[in-house]
């Protein structure tokens, strides 16, 4: 069986081979992009060079580059456990081109690493183009001899790919893993109609043409290039042959470590699966933001973290973990990936720390806030209602700290939702409140200070999906 680490070589020596820089993957924090919350593909350390702003000395790279898709253009966070395919910390592997080669050598070196150097059955394999994309649908014929119903042309959703909403962009073409009727999801199911586990998305390759300024102006960039993003979880699930990238060696080892502490055993309950599967995902992406120098906070990065660090420990509530776990089990993400990933061993007993210190402090609320949550639900229940005020899901967090993703969590197992329109409402009047009162009694408050703070320096379009509070009592 070929590991992770195995195929996360080949790729690069691959790329090596037919001239590509391997260049190191660059931290899970952009440096100097202030558009973006994380890093969220590879090609994110490379947008001054699509631009032609910055000139590296190479026009062909390759890199395993660390990924984080919570917030943002791309986030998910709400797939993680739901499908076997999304995490929120996962490693893209790529290869660039910076003007140098386009749509025919992309398709080419895709094709000829998928077929010969992996050996995957091409009778499993489909791709997509965007929808007037002529040019690759006739490539992927005479490169790969797929038949015209094994292409698919997609639209914007699915084939045209920008990393955020403005920067670097193109039309992109796609290759897809069939993983049999067993995996899908019956009548309908096929590559564009569903969001089943089945026609599995392995590879994007992207037809770099195009600068986002602003929404509705486009330029050309000044050469056309290419970026194309693999996941490599997703690539060793199909070469290990196992439906789900959750079942790959690399997250093999972390998820039995959380089973071991709880006392569970994965693969005997559908419940505990999806935690322990929540548990392994967010232990990666916990360890590794720490490593790249993000702090628990209340507001931006910092509060992501907090939140997967929250999330964790809730989906540890249900498989009966009450002391703390997850910086044992983000311990375990060190040993595991410590020696593609230097810096996570360079950090370790720090991260240790923080993560401990953040579930001694959480775990004091949560079972609280848990039996709030079910008492307020029982009653919702009783009474028909559905829907769970923004004031009452706002009390939550201000008072036990739960982010609104606990709540939707929790509270969607019973069919009931939260007013998350209220709940910004809620948020936004209690900042104004807090304001309010710092100006009339000329005192200065260290939250409101801190808040005032925020807002005049420190604002990005991110302070504002999920704002500090002044007043939270739990940070
Ligand atoms: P999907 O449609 O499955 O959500 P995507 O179209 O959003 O994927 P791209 O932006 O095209 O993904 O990223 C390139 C590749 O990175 C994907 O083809 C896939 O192999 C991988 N990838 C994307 N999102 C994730 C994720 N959340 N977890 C693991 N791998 C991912
Ligand atoms: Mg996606
Ligand atoms: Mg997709
Ligand atoms: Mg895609």
């Amino acid at each position: 069986m070929m590991t992770a680490t195995e195929i996360r070589a080949k790729f690069l020596e691959f790329f090596a081979s037919k001239g590509h820089q391997v260049v190191a993957s660059s931290p899970l924090v952009p440096r100097e992009d202030p558009t973006l919350l994380f890093t969220n593909a590879g090609m994110v350390q490379f947008k001054k060079v699509f631009l032609g702003q910055d000139k590296p000395g190479y026009v062909r790279a390759t890199t395993s580059q660390k990924c984080l898709r919570v917030g943002g253009k791309h986030n998910d966070l709400e797939n993680v456990g739901r499908t076997a395919r999304h995490h929120t910390f996962f490693e893209m592997l790529g290869n660039f081109s910076f003007g140098d080669y386009f749509k025919e050598d992309a398709i080419t070196f895709a094709w000829e690493f998928l077929t010969e150097v992996i050996g995957l059955d091409k009778s499993r394999l489909y791709a997509t183009v965007y929808l007037d994309d002529d040019e690759a649908h006739g490539l992927w014929k005479k490169i790969a001899g797929l038949s015209d119903d094994r292409i698919f042309r997609l639209g914007d959703k699915d084939n045209f790919w920008s990393m955020g909403d403005t920067g670097p962009c193109g039309p992109c073409s796609e290759i897809m893993y069939d993983r049999g009727e067993a995996v899908g999801c019956g009548p309908g199911c096929g590559i564009g109609q569903c969001d089943c586990d089945r026609y599995l998305e392995i590879w994007n390759l992207v037809f770099m043409q195009y600068d986002q300024i602003e929404p509705g102006n486009r330029v050309s960039l000044p050469r056309p290039s290419i970026d194309t993003g693999m996941g490599l979880e997703r690539i060793a699930a199909v070469v290990q042959g196992v439906h789900s990238n959750f079942d790959i060696d690399l997250f093999q080892t972390i998820i039995s470590s959380a089973a071991t502490i709880a006392g569970v055993t994965y693969g005997d309950n559908d419940e505990h699966d999806t935690a322990l599967r929540v548990i392994g995902d967010h232990s990666r992406s916990v360890a590794f933001l720490l490593a790249d120098g993000v702090m628990p906070s209340n507001e931006g990065r910092g509060y992501v973290l907090r939140r997967l660090i929250r999330r964790a420990l809730r989906f540890g509530k249900l498989i009966g973990l009450s002391d703390p776990f997850l910086y044992k089990t983000a311990g375990v993400v060190v040993d595991v990936m410590g020696e593609a990933f230097p810096e996570l061993g360079a950090s370790r007993e720090f991260m240790e720390r923080v993560v401990r210190e953040e579930e001694e402090r959480f775990s004091v609320t949560l079972d609280k806030g848990l039996a709030i949550l079910a008492e307020e639900l029982d009653r919702m229940t009783a009474a028909g209602e559905t829907v769970i005020t923004g004031e009452f899901a706002f009390k939550l967090y201000d008072t036990y700290g739960f982010p609104l993703d606990i709540v939707n969590d929790v509270a969607g197992k019973r069919g009931i939702t939260a007013d998350e329109d209220g709940y910004r409402a809620a948020m936004a009047e209690q900042k104004a409140r807090a304001k309010k009162a710092w100006k009339g009694s000329g005192e200065t408050d260290p939250a409101v200070l801190f808040l005032e703070l925020l807002e005049s320096g420190m604002k990005s379009r991110f302070v504002g999906y999920d704002q500090l509070t002044a007043q939270s009592r739990v940070n």
